[in-house]
């Protein structure tokens, strides 16, 4: 830094966080520039959300895979309802029947449409014989008139996380957009 003086570089140190003033990896600070430090610093920050893990090992998805699946909602879907819900999903923050029970609130933990089993977040969007015939019926009456959607099944894996293919925005929205309704109906 030219022009510089005494005050400025210990203003420049200050503001680095204490933590990082000791044991920094090996930079080559010659060649490094801003977004370098920048993203070492929120390197620092960032946290994996609690259910990555789970989400990873029930799809068999890689990192690249989860951190694509947290991303499609606010790729495929303009509307605040839609992307909290399908961040509810991927958080298993919905509260079925199986989670009511416990906290009694309600006392039988059966299926509300099927009333035979147990009520699952994976049950009600897709395992549920009524959830069955909701998403034939969505295959049936849209995807299969979509071009870009004919050739892609309808799986548990695509309808809980979504499709990672080229231009299946339109799907991955639909399938948000089916499950908000089915949860909420
Ligand atoms: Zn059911």
């Amino acid at each position: 830094m030219t022009r510089s003086n005494f005050l400025i570089w210990i203003g420049l140190r200050q503001s680095v966080p204490l933590k990082l003033r000791v044991n920094i990896p090996n930079f080559n600070f010659a060649s490094l520039k801003c977004h370098d430090y920048y993203y070492f610093l929120i390197k620092q920050k960032l946290e994996k959300p609690s259910k990555w893990v789970k989400l990873k090992k029930e799809f068999s998805l890689d990192d690249k895979q989860v951190s694509e699946a947290f991303l499609l909602p606010v790729k495929v879907a303009n509307e605040p309802y839609l992307r909290c819900f399908q961040y509810k999903v991927f958080n298993s923050v919905l509260f079925a029947n199986d989670r009511l029970c416990k906290i009694r609130y309600v006392s039988n933990l059966n299926c509300t449409f099927c009333h035979q089993l147990t009520e699952t977040i994976s049950h009600i969007l897709f395992g549920c014989s009524f959830s069955n015939s909701f998403w034939h019926e969505v295959n049936k009456k849209i995807l299969s008139k979509i071009k870009s959607c004919r050739s892609l099944s309808l799986t548990y894996g695509n309808a809980i996380v979504g499709s990672f293919e080229e231009e299946m925005d339109l799907f991955n929205y639909i399938v948000i957009l089916g499950k908000s309704f089915f949860w909420t109906c």
